[in-house]
């Protein structure tokens, strides 16, 4: 058996690659590169050669050794063609990623979407190990979630399955990003609340969140420090978001009744209170039979959960 294979996480601002020794996942050599300028199929493709090539480099592992590249991108997919279809962040369309690499470096080559790799990596190698039937939630900037059957990931008939940040929960709700109304994710991701407080704050309610960030962008860090120092409005929306969240994953446990939900994403990792909150509630919601069948974890591997993921898509067999 090949003792090595890499991982790539291709994200919104950054390529990293990592030399991964498959017997313990123990990342040997690593290559990060920014990507904050280079934008456009050309110049991310030129990036990720030449992270790749330095990794090759400073690594000095020889080629046979590797069984597989594992891509995980922040983007929309076709896994049967390897093709990374639209990826905003990258301005990237359409880049066949796998016929590239494949055709440069002659070593079998798989992609996902980064969401698809950080279940896999939790499922194989994290939180999940050793459970079957899971649903993987991450609430960030977004939500995103991915379902696993039978050890298994599940895509649905035209691979979209596991969009829970889409289901709708309210009728007459809030705009969408993705051109709906009434999305979880418009309720219950970390956007959501920086929406309401910024609306708050628009009325004239005071916070000290415009003294802790630049009045723009609140991230996980800044919500953390307001509620830690009793902020009214960020306590009421992160509250309101909690409601939305637990009520979306009794949804999860009524309609799949899986063995295992795993949270991850940010705001999860990152509040420990929005996690509790969150099970708690959600439990209270669902049914009474799958409610207390339903385990709850926290995703266990952060950063590297792309990387390490994407090395176990060749155990996937995706493509
Ligand atoms: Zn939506």
């Amino acid at each position: 058996m090949k003792k090595y294979s890499i991982g790539v996480d291709l994200g919104g601002t950054k390529v990293l690659c990592a030399l991964i020794e498959k017997e313990n996942n123990k990342i040997l050599f690593e290559v990060k590169k920014k990507t904050k300028k280079e934008k456009g199929n050309d110049k991310i493709i030129s990036k990720l050669f030449e992270a790749l090539d330095e990794l090759f480099k400073n690594s000095n592992i020889n080629k046979k050794e590797i069984s597989s590249i594992g891509i995980a991108a922040a983007g929309q997919i076709d896994r049967k063609t390897g093709i990374l279809v639209n990826a905003c962040n990258l301005e990237c369309f359409n880049l066949e990623l796998v016929k590239l690499i494949e055709k440069k470096y002659k070593i079998k080559t798989y992609l996902a979407n980064d969401v698809e790799a950080a279940a896999l990596c939790e499922l194989n190698f994290g939180a999940g190990k050793g459970f079957k039937n899971i649903v993987c939630i991450f609430v960030g900037t977004g939500i995103g979630s991915c379902i696993i059957i039978d050890g298994k990931i599940y895509y649905g008939s035209s691979g979209s399955a596991g969009e829970i940040g889409h289901t709708i929960i309210d009728v007459n709700g809030r705009d969408c990003s993705c051109g709906g109304a009434g999305c979880l994710e418009a309720y219950a991701s970390r956007s959501a609340i920086e929406a309401r407080i910024k609306g708050a704050i628009k009325k004239g309610r005071k916070t000290i969140l415009t003294d802790l960030s630049d009045g723009q962008n609140f991230s996980t860090k800044h919500i953390k420090q307001a509620l830690d120092a009793h902020d009214e409005i960020t306590i009421q929306y992160v509250n309101e978001a909690i409601e939305y969240l637990s009520s979306g994953i009794a949804n999860v446990i009524n309609f799949l009744n899986p063995e295992l939900i795993i949270l991850g994403g940010g705001l999860i990792q990152g509040i420990d209170d929005i996690y509790l909150k969150t099970i708690k509630n959600a439990k209270a919601k669902a049914l009474c039979i799958p409610s207390e069948n339903t385990i709850f974890k926290k995703a266990e591997l952060g950063d590297y959960s792309g990387i390490i993921g994407a090395t176990a898509l060749e155990k996937q067999n995706v493509i």
